[in-house]
């Protein structure tokens, strides 16, 4: 008999899922993480490679096919290539993309590679060292960029990811645009989300993708919507007219896409959530680690999703941001 597909009470179908593998950085991105003293979960909490998989293809027999690994940092799980090639591997996975800050890419992209994974957004704010170090309060801009290098030349698909944060990031917009042109890579600005761990975000303090975008038209070359783009995919695409390639925004402030949203999201600590600001969970740990068979895990997927909101509401005044900041959901 056919499974019905995974359909939230506002008809969306959803068919992508966010894995997140720690909670762990090795930086300290000031609209994510807290500098100092950091509260990490317990390693006993973390799901281990098993269970990861074994949610996985239990999402994959309702209907999910794309797959997105991510964190905190999942370059500093430990042999996370094992890891990605059981992904892979799963009947089913059609699309398998990892998301990370880069500085360990020098060292494990070769075996990510290997392992089966074609697609990285390697997060990437600026070319400025300086600034880089402001952001992360680390200094490891040249990793990252070694990182991008290597993966390059493996011949991964890189997207780049580039917070957009107001009164800090403006000089950094037209060198990275640039600097994505000239390496085949699509840069992706998204919208600063009030998603940061020292509840420093504030409306002002979003640089909105309309802004970037008409930086970019002037001084670049104009941009131009691409119609035929993904819709449920939470950027939208724009292409320079001269033939330069792509540049993709979430605009998740300025033009919320929730419509389409078609993404879950497990915790690095087992925990299911239907919204990046959902403020209510649900415990497929402890449910897996009690002896649930796989159809009580379907069933809390589904009830998951059937309390599934229509939209995150930060345009609204009685918006609630969640408890867990981004590193600890998995962005
Ligand atoms: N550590 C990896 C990284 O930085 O790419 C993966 C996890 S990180 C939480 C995923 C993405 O979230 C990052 O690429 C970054 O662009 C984005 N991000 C983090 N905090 C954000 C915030 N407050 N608003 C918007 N995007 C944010
Ligand atoms: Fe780490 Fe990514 Fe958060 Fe930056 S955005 S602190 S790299 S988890």
């Amino acid at each position: 008999m056919a499974v019905p597909p995974l359909i939230d009470s506002f008809g969306r179908l959803h068919d992508n899922l966010r894995l997140s593998v720690t909670d762990r950085c090795n930086i300290r991105c000031f609209y994510c993480m807290p500098e100092h003293d950091v509260r990490f979960v317990d390693r006993r909490q973390i799901l281990d490679f098993e269970e990861i998989e074994r949610f996985t293809r239990i999402a994959v027999s309702l209907g999910v096919s794309k797959l997105r690994v991510t964190g905190g940092e999942p370059l500093l799980r430990r042999d996370l290539p094992l890891l990605i090639r059981r992904l892979a591997a799963i009947p089913g996975v059609r699309d398998l993309a990892l998301t990370t800050n880069g500085v360990l890419l020098p060292d494990l992209a070769r075996a990510l590679y290997d392992a089966g994974l074609r697609r990285l957004n390697v997060h990437l704010d600026t070319l400025d060292r300086e600034r880089f170090r402001q952001i992360s309060r680390r200094d490891d801009l040249e990793r990252v960029l070694e990182g991008l290098a290597i993966s390059r030349e493996l011949g991964f698909r890189i997207k780049l990811n580039a917070v957009a944060v107001k009164n800090l990031v403006e000089p950094d917009i037209v060198p990275l645009a640039c600097f994505a042109r000239e390496n085949g890579f699509e840069v992706r600005y998204i919208e600063f989300m009030p998603l940061d761990a020292q509840n420093l975000w504030d409306r002002r303090k979003v640089l909105l993708a309309g802004e970037v975008i008409e930086t970019l038209s002037r001084e670049i070359a104009p941009l131009v919507a691409v119609p035929d783009a993904d819709p449920r995919a939470p950027a939208t695409e724009y292409a320079y007219a001269d033939g330069g390639g792509l540049v993709g925004f979430i605009a998740s402030v300025s033009r919320p896409f929730c419509g389409n949203c078609n993404r879950l999201r497990l915790t690095a600590d087992g925990k299911l959530r239907y919204c990046l600001f959902s403020i209510e969970e649900d415990d497929v740990k402890g449910l897996m680690r009690s002896g649930a068979p796989d159809e009580c895990i379907a069933a809390l997927i589904r009830s998951n999703l059937a309390r599934k909101w229509e939209g995150h509401e930060i345009n609204s005044a009685k918006f609630v941001a969640p408890p867990r900041p981004m590193y600890s959901i998995g962005g």
